[in-house]
């Protein structure tokens, strides 16, 4: 459940964040660069880049390994570039996945990656193949910020990549593509999506006004109806809640590896999934892609395609629960794995009263690998609460407001935004409840206060939380928010 925010950092630095003032208006019918990846065998692939006007400076994301400390860098061979007259001119790295040139710039650039990446362990202290690339089976699969040298200043205009690939091979990408074209929004989505080229073919499944595809590592072939299960069935439930699609098209990349995990991206995810495959990381790893595939929807705690740090907890706490929510619903999530669910919500928030002391809810997206269980905890009871609160007197209220929420986000809300208009939907209940929890109450407070709404729940240590629906009959009754609908 990793997200964007190494490669954000690198790319601040790389920016200074300007790309982010030029506007839609600006860009002309043309695209600002256009890239041409040809394979030229052997796991090589040559890359044309040409600029509408002369460029400085090109950036790979920088996930430096102790083994191999210019990261993605180190897989970039033969790197020409050529002024606007065609000469060449000398491009320099210099360091941190970055190279420049001096005085009036390149409009072209050509190199080679070679396609090493599913070779390197980057999780050993880095992020993950999944955030970087693989080659498994007769596809090779790369996050664009591993595979594309990119100007982060470039006006956010159009994009163009083509492909020369041999007759069998496939292109598997998030992208739009008219013949033979992809032409991408701009530079930020070319580098914060993944794609796929080889001779598998993915699997596409259309659902909740989604277009999704995946492609997935043959040694994980025994999990397909799982996979199927999960996305046959979330999104519809996803749009049911959201009352809209989120957008056309959203693309899933499966690697085997030695550890379970999930890297987001725009438009497209990537899980790496533990072989042997083993039944109870099925429980894992299932949760992150109906997590992830949330985050499609829930966009309340994001403003111009970028996390609100202050709304971290909204972004990850309300994906988190929503997903238990709609899976619970869905039927997907038993009675006794729901629990389980809202049990590891009670234990994160329990867990932070130690690894994230003094900060509050709000400042703890400042530093989101640091306060984890803040973030997660504390915004998924806060969801759970006021959906438990609202659902008293109409179980679809809690839908309501966030899809009010959302239609009226425009440009992206601050904490403060955000609060005043939950609020207003909802009698000051959204403040109440937050204000509540990042006063820290007791364990007896919050198993209290769950006991109004038909949760049982309990607590030992610091680490130990358990959770009953009430018993109703023989059975074990979720409550109305929960309940398969
Ligand atoms: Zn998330």
């Amino acid at each position: 459940m990793k997200t964007l925010w190494l490669i954000a950092g690198a790319v601040m630095s790389a920016a200074g964040g300007s790309a982010w003032a030029q506007s839609v208006a600006e860009c002309g019918p043309d695209p600002v660069a256009s890239y041409v990846v040809t394979y030229l065998g052997e796991d090589r692939f040559g890359v044309a880049v040409e600029h509408a006007v002369p460029s400085n400076r090109w950036d790979l994301a920088f996930f430096p390994l102790s083994d191999r400390p210019e990261g993605q860098a180190e897989s970039v061979r033969d790197l020409s570039a050529f002024d606007a007259n065609g000469q060449p001119v000398e491009i320099a790295y210099v360091g941190e996945g970055g190279w420049e040139i001096d005085g009036q710039g390149a409009v072209r650039l050509s190199y080679t990656i070679l396609a090493d990446h599913g070779e390197v362990d980057w999780g050993a202290d880095g992020p993950g193949k999944d955030e970087v690339g693989d080659h498994f089976d007769d596809s090779y699969v790369f996050a664009g910020h591993a595979f594309f040298l990119l100007d982060w200043a470039m006006p956010r205009c159009a994009v163009d990549v083509q492909f020369d690939l041999p007759d069998a091979w496939q292109v598997t990408a998030p992208w739009p593509v008219e013949n033979g074209v992809y032409r991408i929004a701009d530079s930020w989505s070319l580098g914060q999506n993944l794609f796929a080229m080889g001779e598998d073919a993915a699997r596409t499944v259309q659902v909740g006004g989604l277009n999704l595809t995946w492609l997935m590592d043959k040694r994980l072939g025994a999990i397909t109806p799982q996979v199927e299960r999960v996305m046959a069935i979330l999104p519809q439930h996803y749009r049911d809640f959201w009352g809209q699609a989120p957008g056309n098209a959203f693309s899933v990349f499966f690697m085997a590896d030695t550890m379970s995990d999930g890297g987001a991206f725009y438009d497209s995810f990537a899980m790496r999934i533990a072989v042997p495959l083993n039944r109870a990381d099925e429980i894992n790893w299932s949760h992150t892609l109906a997590h992830e595939v949330m985050h499609l929807w829930n966009q309340l705690g994001r403003a111009q395609g970028r996390n609100v740090p202050e709304l971290e907890w909204v972004n990850e706490g309300f994906t988190d629960y929503l997903t238990i929510k709609m899976a619970s619903q869905a039927g997907i999530l038993d009675e006794a794995m729901t629990e389980q669910r809202l049990a590891n919500l009670i234990r994160r928030f329990n867990l932070a009263r130690t690894l994230s002391p003094e900060v509050s809810i709000a400042a703890a997206g400042q530093d989101k690998p640091a306060n984890w269980h803040l973030i997660y905890g504390g915004g998924g009871l806060a969801a759970l609460f006021i959906d438990a609160e609202l659902s008293r007197t109409d179980p679809d209220r809690f839908g309501a407001v966030l899809r009010d929420l959302q239609a009226n986000a425009g440009d992206g809300y601050t904490f403060e935004t955000f609060m005043d208009r939950f609020d207003g939907l909802t009698d000051g209940l959204a403040s109440q409840v937050y204000d509540w929890l990042d006063m820290r109450p007791s364990n007896a407070e919050i198993v209290q206060r769950l006991g109004r709404y038909g949760i049982e729940a309990a607590t030992f240590g610091m680490d130990e939380a358990y959770v009953r629906f009430e018993a109703c009959g023989d059975a074990r009754c979720a409550p109305v928010f929960l309940a398969a609908r």
